[in-house]
């Protein structure tokens, strides 16, 4: 792990097994995966070194934050002026971890929200979590509802791998038996509080099919040695996660993936180091590694490999291929199909209710749970949730909890007595809306103009259109509905659509398919056209279903190391 300097004069020391693009949530695993199987494997990644441990605001307390944990104006619109678009976003505590807009300019068609970070690591360590698995409801709706391409995979071929990445990420939860989402290999759960017990409780009595479930997140309830590898330990509900977990109480590539690879020796970790293109080989109809760019040095690198994992995030994965051009692929590689690109998806969310529950003024609880609740989707699942205004439908999640009194406004003695008394249990819930794969919602790049690493900008083009403002305004209907079923007050609803990216789940750019006509990858995550790269973040996503969508990428990654192995074995590729 760390730098390594290179021979550039012979290509034995740049040559690897494998290379993998980006150390983010789906590099770690394919990194991980590879490693254990014996590959050689050097993971490129441009940005820093980050080494689990090194968290410079973990311990810090709410005193201790410059400016009460408020970044300033003149800071936000100097480098953020994207990244905190979405205002509860950018913080002293994480703004280490957040891409600076001047640094990685974009352009915009219409409005889009890229929220990410270059470090290794990348989003695995700001991420919030939640882990839930898709079904043949998400995997077939393609198809019965006539839209996009078909899935080429099944509920059965995911299932296994499900069951590998969460045994060894840790995913707290509770079983419910769903078919929507259906349960996992969980650690205990962590336990509903009073208040969001009575609203499961309450809600089931009106809308038995509206399930209140403690949310399935990648903290360690249980510490297993064995199972959880890495440098982990039990969760300790400080409730910090985004900033970084020094005691390695959740899933990330610092605490899991990274370190079990760095310790079969098979690991070459290279930061600073930005992916540019793919090479190609027009003979053997093969990728052959890898053009980088130092970005300390400037230099240009070439790294060779016999496979390729592209997990740079479904933005970053598109633009290395449509910035890889040839002629035999002019338009970007593996891009015979005209997909790459296209079909950008995101969930869509600024809608959801938030009310006070009476009744639990006398009930207080210990520690910071990290999570709240969550509401799996119970809309066109079944012929009798079948609506007719929108295909599709929508979770929430959400939490209940005690406020203090403060009103915010007050100052001195005033504010310090407000603060020590407990407010009435508030419950807000936001909705998490699928959004469909339309061809015209897409990405392209501007070779006319460079960022500061000579790389293309990237362009977006998508947003949301008639069947995800119709599902809102259902999504906000029944939050506020469900509220009143449990007895709440003062009932606030919004429906304010945000720009696609807003989620932080992008999706769909380079998607699976069964036709290579139609799709960029098959269904083990090789490109239909340059069968020696496999892609396996989220562009790979066919639809976006309306679950958390990163426990998905872990489980196609695994999936696809497999069967990659499997096949250098028996020297097919
Ligand atoms: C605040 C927040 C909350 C979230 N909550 C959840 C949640 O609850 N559940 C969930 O499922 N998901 C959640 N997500 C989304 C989740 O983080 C992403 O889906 C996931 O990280 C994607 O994994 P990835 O490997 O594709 O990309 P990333 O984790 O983003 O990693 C990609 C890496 O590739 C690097 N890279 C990019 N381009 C290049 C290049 N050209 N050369 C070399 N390296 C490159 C990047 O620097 C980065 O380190 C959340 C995200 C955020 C920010």
């Amino acid at each position: 792990m760390g730098h390594m300097s290179f021979n550039q004069k012979g290509t034995a020391s740049i040559t690897y097994d494998a290379i993998v693009v980006g150390s983010g949530i789906s590099g770690g695993f394919a990194a991980m995966e590879l490693c254990k199987r014996g590959h050689k494997t050097l993971m490129l990644e441009r940005g820093r070194m980050v080494k689990h441990g090194e968290y410079p605001t973990a311990n810090l307390d709410p005193w201790e934050l410059k400016n009460q944990n408020v970044v300033t104006s003149e800071e936000v619109a100097a480098h953020y002026y994207k990244q905190n678009r979405l205002s509860w976003w950018v913080h002293e505590d994480n703004k280490h971890w957040i891409a600076k807009d001047d640094e990685y300019p974009y352009d915009e068609v219409e409005r889009f929200d890229w929220i990410r970070g270059h470090h290794v690591g990348g989003r695995s360590i700001m991420w919030g979590r939640h882990c839930y698995r898709w079904s043949d409801i998400d995997f077939e709706a393609n198809l019965k509802d006539g839209i996009a391409v078909d899935w080429p995979i099944r509920y059965k071929d995911i299932e296994p791998w499900y069951d590998y990445a969460e045994t060894f990420v840790g995913v707290s939860g509770q079983k419910e038996g769903l078919k929507q989402v259906p349960d996992g290999k969980f650690l205990p759960p962590m336990e509903l509080n009073c208040a969001e017990q009575f609203f499961r409780e309450e809600v089931a009595k009106k809308y038995p099919k509206r399930v209140i479930t403690p949310g399935r997140v990648a903290n360690l309830t249980e510490y297993k040695p064995d199972v959880h590898l890495g440098t982990r330990g039990q969760c300790q509900t400080r409730d910090r996660c985004w900033r970084g977990c020094p005691l390695g109480g959740y899933f990330s590539s610092l605490s899991a993936t990274i370190p079990v690879a760095a310790e079969t020796g098979n690991l070459t970790l290279r930061p600073d180091s930005v992916v540019t293109e793919i090479m190609f080989d027009t003979k053997t109809r093969k990728a052959t590694g890898v053009r980088v760019k130092d970005t300390q040095t400037g230099e240009m690198l070439e790294f060779f490999a016999r496979i390729i994992f592209c997990n740079a995030s479904t933005i970053g994965t598109t633009a290395i291929l449509l910035n890889s051009r040839s002629n035999e692929f002019p338009d970007g590689l593996g891009n015979s199909s005209g997909e790459l690109g296209h079909n950008i998806m995101d969930h869509h969310y600024g809608m959801g209710a938030w009310a006070t529950l009476p009744g639990f003024e006398d009930k207080y609880y210990k520690g910071r749970k990290p999570l709240g609740f969550y509401i799996p989707r119970f809309r066109n699942i079944d012929e009798a949730s079948r609506r007719k205004d929108y295909i599709r439908g929508f979770g929430y999640q959400g939490r209940a909890a005690r406020y203090s009194g403060g009103n915010g406004e007050d100052i001195g003695a005033e504010f310090k007595d407000s603060i020590f008394k407990p407010g009435p249990y508030q419950i807000g819930m936001t909705c998490f809306g699928e959004l469909l794969p339309y061809h015209d919602n897409k990405m392209y790049l501007n070779f006319d103009k460079k960022d500061k690493y000579g790389l293309p900008i990237i362009t977006f083009d998508a947003k949301l259109r008639e069947n995800e403002m119709a599902l809102r305004i259902d999504g906000v209907a029944c939050a506020a509905e469900m509220l009143e079923a449990a007895g709440c007050i003062n009932i606030t609803t919004s429906n304010n659509a945000t720009a696609v990216g807003a989620a932080i789940h992008e999706m769909g750019t380079a998607r699976m398919g069964r036709d290579p006509k139609t799709s960029v990858l098959n269904k083990w995550n090789q490109i239909h056209d340059v069968q020696n790269i496999f892609i396996t973040d989220g562009s790979c996503m066919t639809s976006s279903a309306t679950q958390n969508p990163s426990i998905t990428y872990m489980a196609l990654t695994a999936r696809a190391v497999d069967y990659a192995h499997k096949q250098l074995g028996l020297g097919e590729l």
